[in-house]
């Protein structure tokens, strides 16, 4: 029996506060049962015993019906009765009842909790002061006791309950060492689960991506094509639906960075005019396809350039826009924009995307931001979504030191505003900006190539063949001569003989992979390229990329799949300017801004004034919260 009594006290799968209350009152049982017999009256015995029976049934009782708190009341109560009466009959000071009212506080510490363990403590002490007061002042209330009784019994209880106090001391030690141990156990698990959901989500996404690197690559040369309208027709909806299935990946990547910790804030600075106009490029045609009113309210005192995360803030923004343009029928969609200073350089501003659309129940606003938890899923059924992009709003907005609101009213539209603070860059004001007044760009355009260079001679390193003859196909206007390498030991041996302009290389590849690749071109001791600029162009889109690449000596890194635009943004960025005559029909646009060639790769023009004659090993330009532009000494 006490094993079995041990085995339930050490059993993890019961809860911490059952095992409490059986160990302590299984000890104060026993250590009645031992009491009974020294220098007591039969009396005495008599209701010890009963009582005995009573506390074993209410502990018996209210375990089984699970209601272990009202079992540990009712115990205290019992006790609470149980030593006044002894006291009383078994001698008053001159017995050892007085040291198991020292008992009773242990046990109404241990079992009970919140406000009723504190009107226990108020009781024991009432209860204490009653009997010794009672004793004192009415010696005739109390029965007599021989003193060899008294001195045996005093001293037995004296030790009865110091030594049953250290064994319940020692035991309750032992269980909270084995919780803690089994929390730090269930910890690392959970740490370990963590970091395998992470690395997950990283491989899925690399997986899933370079299947649409082809999907895109090769759908965006047959719209490059003269081809009919319902090819064109199809190859515009297969981008799209890639597109979509892009951004999804995204969104899962982007929950799992959250998650681990390893969401990164980049502040840089940036012009606001230039970020609303990207935006509304973005949002204003969808809203009119789908036959709403655009509307746009930006506050003209907003400082032209501030320094924040311009990536994040624009996935936040678009997030919400492509929201409320979905869950609207009829009427307007608004973005409006307003600021207000903080300090001689900081400023608040509180963006705001309001909706004529369907609104959200006032039982379903707490659960909109919740991960994974689309609402009113009956209304919704039709509408595209994963119940991702709130979650990563406002998680996105939480690490910005910003804060989110929602006003909604189902049936007649919703209202998210979002507030940010940030460094302000260049002081004067963006002035009106309109629909009309913002910089348009042309989706629709044909494609045109930016650059010609025939004389210049790239490698691409990748081990899927596919990847390959994306990227030839993608550059083929701009001339370039393209060689690639289906491994890096291939690569190592065509820079043995050739020397190349700048070489593009995938990451993950079987033997040798693109990190490893690198440091044997640069050691290569008989290689031609070992100076040559080489970008990261992978798949690999999990956390701490760009640090990762810039760190292993990459100059730039481009994320499959790779648009034909930003990859001969990138190329051109890289190449040596006399080998590159550029278009001067195409209109120079955003795009520079995607492309992340680090700084020490990056061809900027550097003025040097000086009366002396001294060696430049190198000009870094910061890139952080830096004005674009050339450097000057
Ligand atoms: P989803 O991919 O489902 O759109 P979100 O996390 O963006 O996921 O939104 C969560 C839920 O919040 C949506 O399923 C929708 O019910 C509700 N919701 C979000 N924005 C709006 C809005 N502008 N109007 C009405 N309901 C919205």
């Amino acid at each position: 029996m006490i094993k079995k009594w041990f085995e339930i006290i050490t059993d993890h799968r019961i809860s911490l506060y059952e095992r409490m209350f059986r160990l302590v009152t299984g000890i104060c049982m026993i250590a009645l049962v031992f009491t009974m017999p020294m220098g007591r009256t039969l009396w005495n015995i008599l209701i010890m015993v009963v009582y005995l029976i009573a506390m074993a049934l209410i502990v018996k009782f209210s375990i089984r019906k699970k209601c272990v708190h009202t079992g540990a009341t009712i115990v205290a109560i019992l006790l609470l009765t149980l030593f006044p009466v002894c006291f009383f009959t078994a001698g008053g000071f001159y017995s050892g009842v007085p040291e198991w009212f020292v008992f009773c506080f242990v046990y109404v510490c241990i079992t009970l909790q919140g406000r009723r363990r504190n009107t226990f403590f108020v009781l024991c002490t009432l209860e204490t002061l009653f009997c010794y007061g009672m004793a004192f002042y009415h010696p005739e209330l109390v029965a007599q006791n021989e003193q060899h009784h008294a001195f045996f019994d005093s001293a037995f209880s004296v030790i009865m309950v110091g030594l049953l106090t250290c064994v319940l001391l020692m035991f309750l030690n032992r269980m909270y060492e084995e919780e803690n141990a089994l929390t730090q156990k269930q910890k690392k698990e959970i740490e370990e689960l963590n970091r395998a959901e992470n690395h997950f989500f990283s491989s899925m996404s690399h997986e899933i991506r370079t299947p649409i690197n082809t999907i895109i690559g090769l759908n965006e040369i047959i719209l490059r094509e003269n081809t009919s309208e319902e090819v064109a027709e199809n190859a515009r909806n297969i981008q799209g639906a890639s597109k979509l299935l892009l951004s999804l990946i995204n969104d899962i990547l982007d929950i799992s960075k959250i998650k681990s910790g390893k969401m990164e804030i980049v502040n840089v600075s940036y012009e606001t005019g230039a970020l609303f106009s990207e935006i509304v490029n973005m949002i204003w045609i969808k809203a009119k396809e789908k036959g709403l009113e655009f509307k746009l309210q930006v506050d003209s005192s907003i400082p032209s350039m501030l320094c924040g995360d311009e990536v994040r803030i624009k996935q936040i923004l678009i997030n919400l826009l492509n929201n409320a343009v979905k869950y609207t029928s009829e009427g307007s969609v608004t973005l409006s924009v307003r600021c207000e200073r903080q300090a001689i350089n900081r400023v608040r501003v509180w963006y705001s995307v309001e909706d004529t659309g369907q609104g959200v129940k006032k039982e379903n606003i707490p659960y909109i931001f919740n991960a994974f938890r689309r609402v009113d899923e009956e209304r919704n059924r039709y509408i595209e979504g994963t119940g991702l992009g709130l979650s990563i709003v406002q998680q996105l907005v939480e690490l910005m030191g910003g804060e989110i609101s929602v006003n909604s009213v189902y049936t007649i539209g919703s209202k998210f505003v979002v507030m940010l603070e940030q460094d302000i860059v260049d002081d004067r004001e963006l002035g009106t900006f309109t629909l009309a007044s913002r910089t348009k760009v042309h989706e629709s355009e044909a494609y045109q190539q930016s650059f010609e260079a025939p004389d210049a001679h790239i490698l691409v390193v990748d081990d899927n063949d596919m990847n390959l003859l994306v990227v030839k196909k993608l550059l083929a206007e701009t001339k370039i001569q393209i060689d690639t390498a289906s491994s890096g030991a291939e690569c190592l041996s065509l820079t043995q003989n050739y020397h190349y302009d700048c070489i593009l290389m995938d990451h993950l590849m079987p033997e040798m992979d693109g990190i490893e690749c690198l440091y044997a071109l640069r050691a290569q001791p008989t290689g031609l390229c070992q100076n040559v600029p080489v970008v990261a162009l992978t798949a690999n889109a999990g956390s701490d990329n760009q640090l990762l690449y810039r760190k292993e000596g990459f100059s730039g890194y481009l994320a499959k799949p790779v648009s034909g635009a930003l990859l001969e943004a990138a190329v051109l960025s890289i190449l040596p300017k006399e080998l590159v005559h550029l278009n001067e029909n195409v209109r120079q646009t955003d795009i520079e801004k995607d492309i992340l060639i680090f700084e020490q790769a990056q061809r900027r023009s550097v003025l040097v004034t000086t009366d002396s004659v001294c060696c430049f090993s190198f000009v870094h330009l910061p890139r952080q919260c830096s004005h674009k532009g050339e450097s000057m000494i």
